[in-house]
């Protein structure tokens, strides 16, 4: 039995991915300021190198992506007694499942869950319904690419400027978060900045595949990322000599291309797992680097614990499949043993569990399992 932790077979997220000895080193040779006071070059410059990326004429660096996607509706929010925005989102999304209840407790925001089709994109239809009720009620609209729940699927640029449209449409402010938008871009062979064009406000992240230890970073306008600056240390989120942490997401930046072996992996671990008796996965249509596989007659945290004990660690989600992202750590060794792991346990699945309803999310799944998204 392989060891339980080994990083070659953890595929709960592409945040595992550790700094390696460049990134180290840029941090020890970094030079910093006080951020707080807007003299730290390091960071200073990684916000212009991100804003370029994306082409936004502004992006401000944050602790987590999580808390991009927090300032993104605060900032757009009116002044201090004028109402909050309804946020629409997902109901399958990042935001949906671990912002909502944020801005609810920090902007007094209200979610109104969106259906979402099997790409990811909102129903458009369903999505000009909550806007046309109460069409002038100030309003985000949020916007998921590459699709979490929907196994890392890539969104174009068309499907995000319909989405846009319709928001704008109506008034709102269109939110994108892109924590993996490099993933998006990559896969689609486009340029970032032709995926973030139709939005008000991007969130990107570094510290996915692109292996950054830590950072998020809210791109828009330059209003929008002032209002956010400030937001930002209003919640905490101002750190002084954060250029050590911007070194290592600069060398993260240089590392765009490599996305495209991770997708790589992806693919030969799909197909692996396809031929085994008993597995089902989710068939995104622009697949990126993450697999979601189910066993009938498993629920996903049972599937994830029987990996477990083959040292394959998955993440089970509450959609009723556990995940497998694919990130720079893996190989094709370890997509090998994932496979026979995964055939192992389906192998020992009864056939009296068989007829059991596999569609069912199991229990114990909830925000925790997501946590780690
Ligand atoms: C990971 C992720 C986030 C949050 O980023 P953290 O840096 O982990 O807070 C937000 N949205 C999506 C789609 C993500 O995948």
């Amino acid at each position: 039995m392989a060891p339980a932790d080994f990083p070659r077979l953890d595929f709960r997220s592409d945040t595992r991915t550790v700094p390696d000895a460049r990134m180290r080193a840029a941090t020890a040779a970094a030079e910093v300021g006080d951020d707080v006071y807007g003299d730290d070059p390091t960071v200073a410059l990684l916000e212009e190198r991100v804003a370029a990326l994306l082409g936004t004429e502004a992006a401000l660096l944050t602790p987590t992506g999580t808390m991009a996607n927090l300032l993104a509706p605060l900032a757009a929010s009116g002044p201090p007694g004028s109402p909050a925005p309804r946020l629409i989102a997902g109901a399958d999304t990042h935001m949906a499942f671990l912002e909502a209840e944020g801005l609810r407790r920090f902007g007094g925001m209200e979610l109104l869950p969106v259906e979402q089709r099997p790409d990811g994109l909102p129903d458009l239809d369903a999505l000009a319904a909550l806007l046309s009720t109460a069409a002038d009620a100030p309003t985000v609209v949020c916007l998921e690419n590459t699709s979490m729940m929907r196994s890392g699927n890539a969104l174009d640029a068309a499907a995000t400027r319909a989405v846009a449209a319709l928001a704008h449409r109506y008034g709102a402010h269109f939110h994108l978060d892109g924590a993996r938008l490099a993933n998006a871009a990559v896969a689609l062979g486009v340029p970032l900045a032709e995926l973030a064009e139709p939005a008000d406000s991007v969130t990107f992240s570094v510290s996915k595949g692109l292996g950054a230890p830590v950072g998020g970073l809210l791109c828009g306008s330059r209003d929008h990322v002032a209002r956010a600056r400030e937001l930002r240390g209003r919640l905490g989120g101002s750190l002084h000599q954060a250029g050590v942490v911007a070194a290592p997401a600069l060398v993260a930046l240089d590392r765009l291309p490599e996305l495209a072996a991770d997708h790589e992996t992806a693919a030969a671990l799909a197909s692996g797992l396809a031929s085994v008796p008993g597995v089902e996965l989710m068939r995104p249509a622009r697949p990126t680097n993450m697999v979601m596989a189910r066993i009938a007659g498993l629920t996903p945290g049972e599937c994830a614990d029987r990996l477990a004990g083959h040292g394959v660690r998955v993440l089970p989600l509450p959609n009723g499949y556990v995940r497998f992202v694919t990130h720079r750590a893996h190989d094709m060794i370890g997509v090998r043993e994932a496979v026979r792991a995964l055939a192992a346990v389906a192998a020992t699945v009864s056939v009296a569990r068989l007829t059991t309803d596999g569609d069912r999310p199991g229990p114990g799944l909830s925000l925790t399992s997501m946590e780690e998204a």
